[in-house]
């Protein structure tokens, strides 16, 4: 699965292909994602319709990262139905009709609400309105949002780095945390370094009863997991290792044979 797949998964969007990461102010972030079925089906007469009519532009706010916002543009299709005579827009998984906002971001309000002091902070802090933190821990009383909001560290984690985009010549670089046990996404930190990891997973419980946790070669990430996650074992994993290795068989094929070609894996 291609890692841009991955991250909509994460997000709580399985449909959605990630298509672009870009910086719209100083301090504002944003995902592009689309959907890329063949067809949709209408939603008045179920008849299935692979006509693109327009296109429409939905944001949704996510969780802001070191204090900067995170949004997520969504480019909807509009299909037109032959026998209704009309366009109707495509529905996407995850993203109730009327909300404007992600998993991810309602769970850091909730976050925000068990650790601030007072309400103006947490409104302060998720810049959004008091209305909106209320209808939260709502839905979170009536378990609407599920066991997405806060479930703890699997027992195995995964750790690896992601390089992101280049920017201005920086390359700039992701964590992601893997549950192992259930080959899925568990988190994403942006950056890699021990402090920048820290500040970001700070609300995230039981890490304490984390036992195992899955690294490369690399010794990037081993002071931060001693820290982070000091009861676990750090094992190194072979397909990162064979990944590692793939360079160094390489430059032997070409000393063997000449053959300048290289073949990324
Ligand atoms: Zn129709």
């Amino acid at each position: 699965m291609p890692s841009s797949d991955k991250l909509a998964q994460f997000l709580g969007l399985p449909e959605l292909k990630v298509t672009a990461f870009k910086k719209e102010r100083i301090a504002a972030n944003v995902l592009q994602a689309k959907k890329t079925s063949v067809f949709e089906v209408c939603p008045k007469c179920a008849t299935p319709s692979s006509v693109i009519y327009d296109h429409r532009i939905v944001r949704l706010r996510d969780a802001p990262v070191r204090g900067q916002s995170m949004r997520l543009s969504v480019k909807k299709r509009r299909f037109f139905c032959k026998p209704c005579r009309k366009p109707f827009t495509e529905p996407i998984q995850g993203v109730i009709k009327g909300h404007r906002t992600t998993y991810r971001y309602r769970r850091a309000v909730l976050w925000a609400c068990e650790n601030f002091s007072d309400l103006a902070r947490v409104r302060k802090a998720m810049r959004c309105s008091s209305g909106f933190i209320y209808q939260t821990l709502y839905q979170q009383i009536q378990g609407k949002l599920g066991e997405k909001l806060n479930y703890p560290w699997p027992t195995t984690v995964g750790i690896d780095e992601h390089f992101f985009t280049r920017r201005r010549g920086r390359a700039e670089f992701a964590t992601v945390f893997t549950d192992y046990p259930n080959k899925r996404l568990r988190e994403l930190a942006f950056g890699k370094v021990k402090g920048e990891l820290l500040a970001q997973l700070h609300n995230i419980e039981g890490r304490e009863s984390v036992r195992n946790v899955i690294i490369d070669m690399s010794d990037g990430y081993r002071s931060f997991i001693k820290e982070y996650f000091p009861n676990a074992r750090i094992i190194a994993d072979k397909f990162h290792v064979l990944r590692l290795l793939t360079p160094a068989i390489n430059k032997r094929r070409v000393a063997i044979t000449g053959d300048k070609r290289t073949r990324e894996p």
